[in-house]
């Protein structure tokens, strides 16, 4: 079936998910500890909650296809209209969907390298051709971050979309707001470009501003945002980009109809009116990245600058065998090898206590 199928799809491969978590759970002495995926620690809000369980007496029905109530809420938040806003089964599906309508076969698509690996599978599936530009060095303030000139050098006349994302997963890394401005300047207006701003809601660094700023002036930009991270409904898949309302008529022909589900509809409108609840997480966060960050450092360990909810960190040769002495701990962490990171592993910045019993377990096997 593969020789079948389309010509980038052949040499693609299935999401890897690091680890069989449901296994893993099943065979563990206690709960597992599990940071491996950037989730929310703290939980879904409360009001979230109790309007799934609202949400289930329509379980019968299919979903609103247009998802009006959760367009105008977001349109209300960010500022925009309702016609700037296309929802997403996650915002992975917009991801891999912008490639699919807006490059093929003979055009180029540009990423970073050390950018999050969605946006080479979306140019891989699309029949595109990636290109890749180098980060940024690993001895710079922003350790193997977003180099925004080699992003600028690597357009061609064949590029059709730049994938960028703002804060990075998985270095955790941000450019800031005056570094965009001047390399969307300089993007050819034809070129669509995409920044991901999946962590965006966790970032406090005082030059960093999103690139939602920026739309009215630039009808090539495109924001994506998702409902996974600091809203803490990852389980539940809603995701959601902002652009020209022109460039949102076209993704609304190609979406399935009702890709976003009723469960995820309601809860995403109920998080987004959960200020405290986003608050307190992003807060919660915040104190606890600085610390782990802190502590990992008095490790000797080195742990890149991060404005988002985890931290990429630098363990040396010894990377996977820490990795996997941790796992038959129950601790999970996201190995790095997939991005050429094989001496990195990936942490999700938990609560105080998973915080806690990560470094007791890390002293452990490190001894
Ligand atoms: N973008 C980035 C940078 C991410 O890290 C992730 C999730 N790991 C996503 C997008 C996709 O998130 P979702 O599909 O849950 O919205």
């Amino acid at each position: 079936f593969n020789a079948l199928a389309q010509a980038g799809i052949r040499s693609l491969r299935a999401y890897d998910p690091g680890h069989d978590l449901v296994a893993l759970r099943r065979q563990a002495a206690q709960p597992l500890l599990e940071l491996g995926s950037n989730e929310n620690p703290y939980g879904a809000s409360r009001l979230a909650k109790q309007a799934i369980i609202a949400a289930l007496d329509g379980a019968h029905v299919y979903p609103d296809p247009l998802g009006g109530d959760l367009k105008r809420a977001l349109a209300a938040t960010h500022g925009v209209a309702a016609a700037n806003i296309v929802l997403g089964n996650g915002s992975h599906e917009l991801l891999m969907q912008f490639a699919q309508v807006f490059a093929g076969a003979g055009d180029e698509v540009v990423a970073a390298q050390y950018g999050f690996a969605v946006y080479a599978l979306a140019a891989q599936a699309a029949g595109a051709a990636l290109r890749l530009a180098p980060a940024l060095p690993n001895n710079h303030a922003m350790p193997r971050g977003h180099d925004l000139d080699a992003l600028l050098a690597a357009i061609t006349a064949q590029t059709k979309l730049v994938y960028l994302a703002n804060p990075n997963n998985p270095t955790g890394t941000w450019y800031s707001q005056a570094a965009f401005a001047a390399f969307l300047a300089k993007v050819p207006p034809t070129v669509l470009v995409v920044v991901d701003e999946a962590y965006a809601e966790f970032v406090d660094a005082p030059d960093y501003a999103s690139a939602l700023l920026l739309l009215a002036q630039h009808p090539n930009l495109i924001v994506t945002r998702t409902f996974s991270k600091a809203y803490a409904l990852a389980g539940l898949r809603v995701g959601f980009a902002i652009a020209h309302p022109d460039c949102i008529a076209v993704m609304e022909r190609v979406r399935e109809s009702f890709n976003v589900n009723a469960l995820g509809l309601a809860a995403a409108e109920a998080a987004l009116a959960d200020n405290e609840h986003l608050a307190a997480s992003v807060a919660g966060n915040r104190v606890q990245r600085d610390a782990l960050a802190a502590a990992l450092r008095q490790r000797g360990l080195t742990v890149a600058p991060s404005q988002t909810n985890f931290l990429l960190v630098a363990l040396g040769e010894a990377a996977s065998r820490i990795e996997a002495a941790l796992v038959a701990r129950g601790v999970i962490l996201r190995p790095m090898g997939g991005y050429g990171l094989g001496e990195c592993l990936r942490i999700t910045v938990g609560t105080a206590q998973a915080n806690a019993r990560l470094l007791a377990a890390l002293d452990e096997v490190m001894a």
